[in-house]
This record gives structure tokens, C-alpha cells and sequence, in this order.
């Protein structure tokens, strides 16, 4: 894949394109897969690894989110709960159904009425049928189905059907799969400035991280999908006036499972007034998050200790037994919220609806947002982009057909699938001396593809899970544009959040395959080694 992303950078120079996208998170890498899906010459652009902005540091929950219904936001509940089924469609092995908790406080948020009468609305208008509908719990049985509940004021619970997924990989499938659609996509290829042609926009200058060097890319649309940095591209173009961006910084810890063995995601009250998940995954448990308004730089975003101990404080509220602390976190992530700024609201009351802005130079921004709705966000992108190419080049274009395309070059027909294969996994993991995590963890990262990962796993001179790493890597290298440790550690892998241990033991056995694919010195061996262990400490130490 190296290879190929040098074979598209001289493409990116080379070459006219319909549409250019500058932003390699979800936002964009959907919509560079909806426009090469209907046809246009596509080109994506991002300035670091895909998924190194917001598109990693989210909840990873496929959600229509529960508590927009009590701010009235029922079109985007609709919407974005609609999208959960088609999307876990799409990639049943990685957007996995999940039941969430909500456990019934007295005193809290939502009492047994309006928790009963929330949850109903929710599966209402996001089309939820049968068993999956909520089901209201007895103080007994949520007990039953969380035994690590607080036992104090609780009066009860409400069962309902969420998502979960992982952001980074959801970002890289869509890259991938439009990859496979002819669009070209480069990563640590960062957008500078504009090119015009008569008063509009006609592409922009990219620069590639690695040699420095500046490329002229041509295109007849370009989408500025750059989360965060969204103001800053308008900026470029075009004075900002108006409606401008506000960024909330969520915080996420992770503590390893032994120490907050839940058997059930849980969403809860914590006292002040807002609301966290516990979402156990595979090895570990994950709280979040926090929202406050965030001021510093946003390619410098972690976790700070007062945030981690605001969590843990609310972990221990609701699991007391639990009894958490600072020495449990074994890792951490921060990510920004680009949301549109809202006169007098707090972080926390703004809404979550994406806008696109289309400057007078035809520059078509979009920000805002859920992952959950990146699909349909895509859809109106392009479907405007469609409408200025019909209107100044006279191309028509096709509709949006991403709700067929599965997210994978070898997909599952459905989730029941996937469970055969994972238990296909487990054996194959077990008779490797492997952890249970594993075969999970191999089948939501890599789906089918990890069957030949693991074929290629010879514990005979390495230990199973040094050799099964090494294939992990080398899978990623040839398939997934890795050109950093941290893309593999962090966003191809999850290895950084949720298995932290194994990447301290192995960084050095990892550095040393990347020396040899990229042919570093030790100087540059040394450098990024330096730059993973600063990585290491900033998600772990507080
Ligand atoms: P980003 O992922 O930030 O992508 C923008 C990209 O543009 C970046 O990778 C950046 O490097 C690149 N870029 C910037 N400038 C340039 C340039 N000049 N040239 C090239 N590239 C550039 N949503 C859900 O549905 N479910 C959740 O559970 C959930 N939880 C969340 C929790 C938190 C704490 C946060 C912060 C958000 C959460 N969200 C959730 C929202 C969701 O994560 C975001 O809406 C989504 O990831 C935004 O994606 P994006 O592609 O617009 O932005």
C-alpha cells in the first residue's frame, strides 16, 4: 500500500478530478466513497493518517443518542437511529448490535415514567422492531442484568438496542471500499491553499509530509470535510462570517476489565447532571465522556488529570463497589466535537445537526454531526456537488447508492454469520495459546480478512502472539496505507486504547519490521520510537 500511495500522489498531480475531498475522517472518506460509487473522478486528501482527527476519538457507539430527545432534536434522533440498522448492514462484524443499560435513580435524570416513555420514542422513531424494542427492568432484574449497579435509590432500569463499533476502522473500510471504486485517496498529504479558476474554486495545493513536496491538484468540486480545522480551510478561502465552529473536547478512560468486570454496556447518571457510558470491550472497560469547551491547539488534544478523575468519580458513583482509581486507567483518548456555535448554550445543549456551508467561490464545507449519520452526511454532499457539476460542467450524475455497498471486500450476509466465524476464530486462537480477546478482537478489525492473518501465524520460532502481530502489521502495511507506527498501534489496531500492555512489550519488535519495510536509519529508528513512547505517556500518564 505504500506503494500505492505513491502511485496515487502522482495521480493527485497528474490528473483533473470531478470532486476533491480534503479531511480523511469519517465525514470524508464517506463521501469520497458515495462520489467514486456514483461515477465522479474522486480525490481525498488528509493532512495526517485517516481517522487522526475526531474520527478516533469518539464513543464508538452507533447511536441515535438518547438524550438529543430531551433536547427536542427528533429529526436528527430519527435520522441517525434509521442509519444504525443499514450501517451495521453493511459491516456486521463491525458495527455489532449492543443492549445499553439505563439504570433508574431516584432522583435521577429520568425516572421509571419518562425513561419508559423516552426509551419507546426512541425505538419509535428510529424503527426498532420485535425483541429488539426496550424492555423496562425491575430494580431486581437490572441488578441481574448489571450486578456492579450502585444498589442505593436504585429503582430499576430500561433495556434498549444501541451499536457499537470503532470509529477508526469505520473510517478506513470507507476509504478502503472507496478505493475500490476508483477514488484515490493519499493520507499525510495536507491541503494548503486554493487554486481559482475565474472567481471560483478550481482545487488546491497539497503537501506531502514525508518529502516535503507541493502538488497542484486539479478539480471541477472541492468539499472541505476537515472536522475541526473546518474554519480554518473556510478561513483560506474566504473570511468566516456568520455561523462558525465550536469545539467540545470528550474525554475517554480505559480501565482493564478485572478491575470494572461489567457484563453490559450502561449509560448513567453521574451527579452534576450528565450522563456516561461504561462499555466493556474486549480485554477492557471504556467510561465517557466529558464535554467542555475547548481553547488549545487541536492537533495537541489529550486527556488531562482533573477530566480522568471527573470520570473516575463518576464511574465510582455508579459502581461503588468497583472503587477506582488513578492507578487503575490504563489508557486514555481526547477528541474534539466540531459543532456549530450556538449563542448562549453550553458545550453540552449544543446541537449535534451537521450544516454545510457553500462559499461565494463554490468551497462546499461540511461540519457538525454524528459518526452514526456519516452516510446520509455524505449523501447530501454529494448530492450538492452533483448539482454545481450539472449546473457548471453539465455532467449528470448518478443517486447515492452507498446504502448497498458493503463495507468490505469480503463481507457477512448478517450478524449471525459473523458469530459462526468468530467462533471459527476462537478455536483457531485457542489452539494457538492465545487470549479469548483475540478472536474477537480479529473479527471486528480485520472481519473475514483475518482468517489469513491468522493462517500465516507460526508460533513455532516466535510466540503465537509476537508472530500473530507480525502478520497483523504486515496485513495493514500491503492493505491499509500504515506509514506510522501509531496508525497501526492506534487507529488500524485499537492496541493503544484497549491493550496498552502489549504495545509497551512489543513496540521494539514492531519499530523493527517498520525499519526494515521503510529502510530507516537509527536515526530515524530512534525518532519514532521517541515519538511512540511521548504517544505511550500522553494516553497514560495523568
Ligand atoms: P475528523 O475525524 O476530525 O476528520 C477531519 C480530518 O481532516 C482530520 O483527520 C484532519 O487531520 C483532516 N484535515 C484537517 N485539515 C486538513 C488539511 N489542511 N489538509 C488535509 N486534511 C486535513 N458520534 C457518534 O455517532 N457516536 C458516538 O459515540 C460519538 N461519540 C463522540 C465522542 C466524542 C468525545 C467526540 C469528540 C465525538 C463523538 N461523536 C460521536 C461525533 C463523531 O466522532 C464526529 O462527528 C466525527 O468523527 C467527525 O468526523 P469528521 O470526519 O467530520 O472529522
Amino acid at each position: 500500500m505504500s506503494a500505492q500511495r505513491l502511485e496515487f500522489l502522482q495521480q493527485l498531480n497528474q490528473n483533473s478530478f470531478d470532486l476533491l475531498i480534503i479531511g480523511g475522517g469519517v465525514t470524508g472518506a464517506g463521501i469520497a466513497l458515495d462520489a467514486a460509487a456514483r461515477g465522479l473522478k474522486t480525490a481525498l486528501v488528509e493532512k495526517r493518517d485517516f481517522a487522526s482527527g475526531t474520527s478516533s476519538k469518539s464513543t464508538k457507539l452507533i447511536h441515535g443518542g438518547l438524550r438529543y430527545l430531551k433536547q427536542f432534536e427528533i429529526g436528527l434522533v430519527r435520522e441517525v437511529g434509521r442509519e444504525r440498522a443499514i450501517v451495521h448492514r453493511l459491516a456486521p462484524h463491525l458495527v455489532k448490535s449492543e443492549k445499553m443499560l439505563l439504570p433508574i435513580i431516584r432522583g435521577g435524570t429520568y425516572n421509571r415514567l419518562a425513561s419508559s416513555i423516552g426509551l419507546w420514542l426512541y425505538d419509535f422513531l428510529a424503527g426498532v422492531r420485535g425483541n429488539d424494542r426496550r424492555r423496562m427492568l425491575t430494580r431486581q432484574q437490572a441488578l441481574q442484568q448489571e450486578p456492579l449497579l450502585r444498589k442505593e435509590d436504585l429503582m430499576g432500569g430500561g433495556l434498549y438496542a444501541e451499536y457499537r463499533t470503532d470509529d477508526a476502522r469505520l473510517t478506513i473500510e470507507n476509504i478502503k471500499t472507496a478505493v475500490r471504486h476508483g477514488a484515490v485517496c493519499v493520507n499525510y498529504a495536507k491541503a494548503g491553499h486554493f487554486l481559482y479558476q475565474k472567481g471560483r474554486i478550481a482545487g488546491c495545493t497539497v503537501t506531502d509530509h514525508f518529502t516535503g513536496e507541493q502538488t497542484a491538484v486539479k478539480a471541477s468540486c472541492t468539499v472541505n470535510a476537515a472536522g475541526p480545522w473546518v474554519d480554518d480551510l473556510r478561513q483560506i478561502d474566504h473570511p468566516v462570517k456568520g455561523k462558525h465552529l465550536f469545539l467540545s473536547k470528550g474525554v475517554h478512560i480505559v480501565v482493564p476489565a478485572e478491575r470494572l468486570p461489567l457484563r453490559q454496556a450502561v449509560y448513567f447518571d453521574v451527579p452534576g447532571g450528565r450522563m456516561l457510558f461504561a462499555i466493556p470491550r474486549q480485554r477492557a472497560t471504556y467510561i465517557g465522556t466529558t464535554d467542555t469547551a475547548f481553547k488549545g491547539d487541536p492537533n495537541q488534544v489529550f486527556a488531562q488529570k482533573d477530566e480522568v478523575e471527573y470520570l473516575l468519580a463518576g464511574a465510582n458513583a455508579m459502581f461503588p463497589d468497583a472503587g477506582l482509581t488513578l492507578n487503575d486507567v490504563e489508557s486514555s483518548w481526547a477528541g474534539l466535537r466540531p459543532l456549530i456555535y450556538e449563542e448562549g448554550k453550553s458545550p453540552g445543549e449544543m446541537s449535534r445537526k451537521d450544516e454545510i456551508f457553500i462559499s461565494q467561490t463554490g468551497l462546499i464545507s461540511i461540519a457538525g454531526g454524528k459518526l452514526t449519520g456519516y452516510r446520509k452526511m455524505a449523501e447530501r454532499v454529494v448530492n450538492l456537488v452533483s448539482e454545481q457539476l450539472k449546473k457548471e460542467h453539465g455532467r449528470t450524475t448518478g443517486p447515492c447508492l452507498t446504502a448497498k455497498i458493503p463495507l468490505s471486500s469480503t463481507p457477512f450476509r448478517d450478524a449471525g454469520e459473523v458469530a459462526v466465524f468468530q467462533e471459527s476464530l476462537l478455536k483457531r486462537t485457542r489452539n494457538l495459546q492465545l487470549p479469548d480477546h483475540y478472536a474477537v478482537y480479529l473479527c471486528e478489525n480485520f472481519g473475514r480478512d483475518a482468517n489469513s492473518i491468522l493462517e500465516k501465524v507460526n508460533a513455532a520460532e516466535v510466540p503465537a502472539e509476537l508472530s500473530l502481530l507480525e502478520n497483523e502489521l504486515s496485513y495493514c502495511l500491503e492493505h491499509e496505507f500504515v506509514m506510522k507506527p501509531a496508525d497501526f498501534f492506534e487507529r488500524r489496531t485499537g492496541r493503544l486504547y484497549f491493550n496498552l500492555p502489549s504495545v509497551r512489550e512489543h513496540l521494539d519488535f514492531v519499530l523493527r519490521i517498520f525499519q526494515r519495510k521503510f529502510a530507516w536509519d537509527e536515526g530515524r529508528f530512534r525518532q519514532e520510537k521517541n515519538a511512540m513512547l511521548a504517544l505511550i505517556d500522553h494516553v497514560s500518564r495523568f
